[in-house]
Parts: structure tokens; sequence; C-alpha cells
């Protein structure tokens, strides 16, 4: 599949949308009008792509809605350089958007098939994540330790503490937590022991397995 100007109007017109729900960071913004979606997807979505849609990626995961990775990229508040941990890899979808917004990249996915697919995926994109990991995102990434933020990309039973210990002082964990349904939370670290919670209503995640590498 090519990347042609048909593809560069649907994401402007994704972008507009992304914009009527409230998205306003335009690093986020600008990024999502840049990666193309559509190559993250089997050649059977291409006209599908780039509807505000989750959609199959294979193994039983999904690539996350468009307006998802809008609401966590943009609760992250990035800047350029920034240590970023992304649990479940997936399609890479989101982290291409990550690596687009200027941020240093290491991402988890504990699905093989997944995480080796992704692994040719990006680099042949001209994406370069600083590190893309085959491994348990509950145990985070220790040796790479602290970030800046950390962005868990599906749903959560609850939010596993080495996360937490792994965020710089004034570090975000952006996650959904709950079983059917999650609650998207933002955890702000306050210093080494406190942690500001704020909670942003209901999204709907693939569950993030433990104990199942
Ligand atoms: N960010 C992805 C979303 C993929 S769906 C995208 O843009 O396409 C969530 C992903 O999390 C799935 O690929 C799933 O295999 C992965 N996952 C589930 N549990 C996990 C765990 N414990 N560690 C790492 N990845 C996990």
């Amino acid at each position: 599949m090519k990347d042609t100007n048909k593809h560069q109007g649907l994401r402007n017109q994704l972008v507009k949308q992304l914009q009527d729900k409230g998205i306003t960071d335009n690093n986020v913004l600008s990024a999502i009008g840049e990666i193309p979606r559509h190559l993250f997807l089997n050649s059977s979505f291409e006209d599908f792509a780039y509807q505000d849609k989750a959609f199959p990626i294979g193994a039983d995961q999904t690539i996350s809605q468009p307006y998802t990775v809008a609401f966590q990229s943009q609760l992250l508040e990035l800047q350029k350089n920034h240590k970023v941990l992304e649990i479940g890899t997936g399609s890479g979808y989101q982290t291409a958007v990550l690596c687009k917004m200027g941020a240093s990249v290491y991402s988890i996915e504990r699905q093989n098939e997944l995480f080796k697919k992704t692994s040719r995926l990006l680099p042949n994109m001209g994406i370069r994540p600083k590190k893309l990991i085959f491994g348990d995102g509950y145990k985070g990434l220790e040796v790479d330790a602290p970030f800046d933020s950390i962005i868990v990309t599906a749903g959560a039973p609850f939010i596993p503490q080495p996360l937490m210990a792994q965020l710089k002082i004034g570090g975000r964990l952006v996650i959904p937590v709950g079983d059917k349904e999650q609650i998207m939370t933002l955890l702000i670290r306050k210093n080494e022991t406190q942690f500001e919670k704020h909670e942003f209503g209901d999204f709907k995640f693939v569950p993030l397995l433990e104990n199942k590498n």
C-alpha cells in the first residue's frame, strides 16, 4: 500500500473530527495528520482506516480508536525528547504518533506475533522508537527508568505498582483502569510517595493480561 493525496485528505478530515471532539494539542493533531494509519492495518481496511474507530490487528487485539490515541497522547503533555514508556505496542500506531511528537519511545508488547510484525513495520516507515521490547508490561522497564511519562494502551484491572515506581517526579502515567469498561486515569507523581489522581470518563480497551508470557 502507498500513501497518497487521497489518504492525506482523509487524514485532514480525521484531524478536524478530533478537534470537534475536543482535542486541542497541536502537537498531537499534527502527528495524527502525518502518520499514515492505513499502513498499520490489513489492506482490507484501507477504505476505513481514517474513520474514528478501532479495528482488528490480529492476535485478538485492536488498534485504538484515533480519538483515544489523541486523548491519551494529549494527557501526557509531551515535550520534545521526553522519555516515554508505552505498554501495549500492538500495531505500533500509537508508538508512531509519540515518535512523531518528538518523544524518545520505549514500548512493550506481550504478543510475539504483533511484536515481530511491528518491529519490522516501524523502521520500514522511517519511524524509530528507542526500544521495542517483547515482554510483560506489568513489570514496566526497570533498566531504562525513570520515565517522563508512561502510557498504557490496554485496560488494566489495577494500576501496576512498578509503573508508578518508574515515573520521574512530576511525571505522568496515563492508564485506563477497569475490567469491562475502563476509566481513563491520570496519575501525576508529586514526590517519592505521593501521586495526584485525575479521572476522565469511560473508554473501552482490550485487557492488559498478566502472567501470560
Ligand atoms: N497501542 C496499540 C494498541 C494495541 S491494543 C495500537 O496503537 O495499536 C493493546 C495491546 O496491549 C495489545 O497488542 C496486547 O497484546 C498488549 N498487551 C496486553 N497485555 C499486555 C502486557 N501485560 N504487556 C504488554 N502488552 C500487553
